[in-house]
């Protein structure tokens, strides 16, 4: 297998359920992407959810089977902390690696607290990104503990299942020292995106990568639509090790991923419109009105018109565009 030459890779299962789960995991990990990837071992213990109903995760006992995974594999392992108090038993129990979770990260005074609780203790402290697209906060976070310790890393997760990549630039942009980690499972949410995103990520700077893996995700307690087997991340990896060498400046290659992710933003908002100029045609249909509204249809465009100009576009650009979308807006309805 072809390394993906010097990348950190964090891989294990959103949350540790069994003992036999957290090792099975680990050991198929080393099986399929150990013999040339650098890895470290994380699980969740404390698990964050929106719901009281659903998996909390299996809190402190879990640390023991974190312990046998570092015995066993000799992989470090790493675990969310949400308090101080967890901070101090996952500490006390030796684990490698602590990280800061997205729902954490909005809250600065509890991330203070943790930087003090932590301090320079672990062998290094991972920030991921707020669920909110707000790179002041995530960059302010990372600076509470850099602080104290210069192993700090931050970790890209995404906004709400979009990729956000202009945080990731700013990150790097500001607190270049910070390794930047990309988690394509919480970004994508799925695991058809994991693949897609680790591949349109490939030529991006970052310096690893955090997975989610199970062994069997359909049975996972927590996250089952976005974690894959060991042998999936096999696969894709051998995809990203064999793609071309490009050369492109990260500059450029950021630039791309920003300007891809605007115009996914824009497809599906045009998708959003032709569906809903069908629905309004099947209407109009069965009231007898015509598909298009001479003075409705003048009056979006002086609406639009007068907009432009602080939008910093001119009359023509925005007059042709929507004399485009409306000409198959109504091709929709008829
Ligand atoms: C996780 O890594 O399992 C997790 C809960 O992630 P996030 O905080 O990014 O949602
Ligand atoms: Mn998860």
């Amino acid at each position: 297998m072809v390394s993906l030459s010097g990348h950190i890779l964090i891989v294990g299962p959103c949350a540790a359920e069994s003992e036999q789960q957290v090792l099975e995991t680990a050991r198929a990990l080393q099986e399929q992407v150990g013999e040339t990837e650098q890895l470290i071992f994380r699980a969740g213990l404390w698990k964050p959810r929106s719901s009281p109903d659903t998996f909390q995760g299996v809190g402190e006992q879990g640390l023991a089977w974190l312990r046998k995974v570092q015995e066993e594999t000799g992989l470090k392992v790493a675990t969310e902390v949400s308090t101080p108090e967890q901070a101090e038993a996952a500490l006390a129990a030796g684990i490698n690696y602590l990280w800061i979770g997205a729902r954490t990260a909005a809250n600065p005074i509890q991330v203070q607290l943790l930087a003090d609780t932590i301090r320079n203790r672990a062998e290094g402290v991972w920030v991921k990104n707020p669920v909110s697209e707000d790179a002041a906060l995530w960059i302010g976070n990372v600076q509470r503990f850099m602080h104290y310790s210069p192993q700090v890393w931050a970790i890209h997760r995404g906004c709400n299942h979009h990729p956000c990549w202009e945080m990731a630039q700013r990150m790097q942009e500001h607190v270049p020292e910070a390794k930047l980690i990309l988690d394509p499972s919480h970004m994508g949410g799925t695991a058809d995106k994991v693949e897609q995103l680790m591949l349109q990520a490939a030529h991006l700077p970052y310096d690893g990568y955090m997975v989610e893996t199970h062994p069997h995700p359909e049975a996972a307690l927590s996250d089952a639509q976005q974690q894959i087997t060991p042998q999936a991340l096999r696969n894709i990896l051998q995809q990203m090790a064999t793609l071309p060498q490009d050369t492109t400046k990260a500059t450029l290659q950021w630039y791309r991923a920003l300007m891809d992710e605007v115009d996914d933003r824009l497809w599906d908002t045009l998708a959003e419109r032709m569906q809903l100029s069908r629905r309004i045609g099947e209407w109009k249909k069965t009231q007898g009105i015509a598909a298009v509204q001479p003075k409705r249809k003048a009056e979006i465009l002086n609406r639009r018109l007068r907009w432009a100009e602080q939008a910093g576009l001119t009359a023509e650009t925005v007059q042709n565009i929507w004399e485009a979308i409306h000409a198959e807006s109504v091709r929709e309805q008829e």
